[in-house]
């Protein structure tokens, strides 16, 4: 061939950065010649209990069928999700990760010649989403680090079709109270879809999380975003939702892929929803790391980020290297220069009160190398 076969995608496909996942424990191992048990990951916001044993069980129990497709339309997990939330079937959605749900918006609502609203600071994937449909990324200027709402709503122009909110945010781990973001689906006109991505609810205490669930009766065009990665502590399955509108609901459903959901993913999130129990004790254990890990960057004598999620940016200075010398220590943590444009910040993620300890230990080591 005389020209690149890359050349072949479309330009706004080429032009994409690639997303920096955190890194595998098994990779670390290899470079390092490190023992994978003497590795601690605090990169990716995964949850430090695993996952309960009726989860588990649910698990092995879908084993005996996995010769079959999942049931593409994921009956089970929405009639759960429909009868803890009050939300009716057709206004579900289901995802490969909430990841999936939010490429799912992405495909039914961007393209060419349209446009997307979005945080300075906010979740990576947005960015990625629109620009892979060829739409263009308005990115609005953070305000002491969280979500400039106010001006996000004025940002919007006639190509805008969708505003993605991260709420708690990643990696900032800010929250905007339900009265702001109330006032903000006030001002936004119908026409543009927003996108409530709440990948952290069940991190916030019961007297912040707002209702956002109700406001779907007021605001067609909200779309409600949520996952079993985090405090359900299913990542590894990849299975998330969106509440939204029956008709956009619709439209995301006509773009999915038909069995996107695998069968594991299905039983599993079906009896972790369930399972009030470990979500409870997941909550209450981070909010204990997250003040242990907030003392020790006081201790330090480093700032970081008050944070809403089951993670914590500390503001370390010359992160990149720090971060480096973490990783000799056998300590994964998330840098978050680049895209993210917090050169001097690293994102720690909760791990169990040992994991926190020794990860303090290694920063503080790190810090004076
Ligand atoms: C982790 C995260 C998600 C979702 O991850 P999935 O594993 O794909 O469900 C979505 N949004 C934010 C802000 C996140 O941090």
């Amino acid at each position: 061939m005389l020209i690149d076969p890359c050349e072949l995608s479309p330009s706004y496909v080429r032009s994409i950065a690639p997303y920096q996942p955190g890194k595998p424990i098994s990779e670390l191992a290899r470079e390092m010649g490190l023992e994978e048990r003497s590795i601690i990951k605090l990169a990716s916001n995964e949850n430090p209990r695993g996952i309960g044993p009726r989860t588990r069980a649910a698990i092995d129990a879908a084993l005996a069928d996995i010769a079959r497709y999942p049931d593409g339309n994921g009956f089970e997990l929405k009639s759960a999700l429909s009868a803890r939330y009050g939300v009716e079937m057709g206004s579900i959605v289901l995802g490969n990760g909430s990841n999936d749900v939010l490429e799912l918006v992405a495909a039914a609502f961007l393209g060419p010649g349209r446009a997307a609203v979005m945080s300075q600071h906010a979740f990576a994937v947005y960015p990625l989403a629109t620009q892979a449909r060829g739409a263009r990324a308005i990115v609005v200027p953070a305000r002491n680090y969280a979500h400039d709402l106010e001006t996000m709503a004025r940002a919007l122009d006639d190509e805008t079709y969708v505003i993605w909110v991260a709420n708690p945010n990643n990696p900032t781990g800010t929250y905007a109270r339900a009265d702001a973001v109330e006032a903000f689906l006030r001002r936004v006109p119908e026409r543009v879809l927003v996108v409530l991505d709440e990948a952290y609810n069940e991190y916030l205490s019961p007297d912040l999380r707002g209702d956002s669930v109700k406001w779907l009766k007021r605001h067609p065009n909200l779309v409600l975003t949520r996952t079993f990665s985090k405090a359900y502590g299913l990542a590894g399955l990849r299975v998330g939702y969106a509440f939204a509108h029956p008709s956009v609901a619709d439209i995301m459903n006509r773009v999915r892929q038909p069995f996107n959901v695998n069968s594991l993913a299905l039983a599993a999130a079906t009896a972790a929803l369930d399972d009030m129990a470990f979500v409870a004790r997941s909550y209450a254990e981070n909010l204990h790391g997250l003040q242990q890990l907030a003392e020790g960057a006081t201790r330090l004598g480093l700032d970081y980020i008050p944070s809403y999620g089951n993670f914590i940016t500390i503001r370390v200075g010359r992160a990149a290297e720090i971060y480096k010398r973490l990783l000799r220590r056998g300590v994964i943590v998330r840098p978050v220069g680049g895209a993210y444009e917090l050169p001097e910040h690293l994102r720690v993620t909760v791990g169990t009160p040992e994991e926190n300890e020794k990860f303090l230990a290694a920063l503080a080591a790190s810090l004076r190398d």
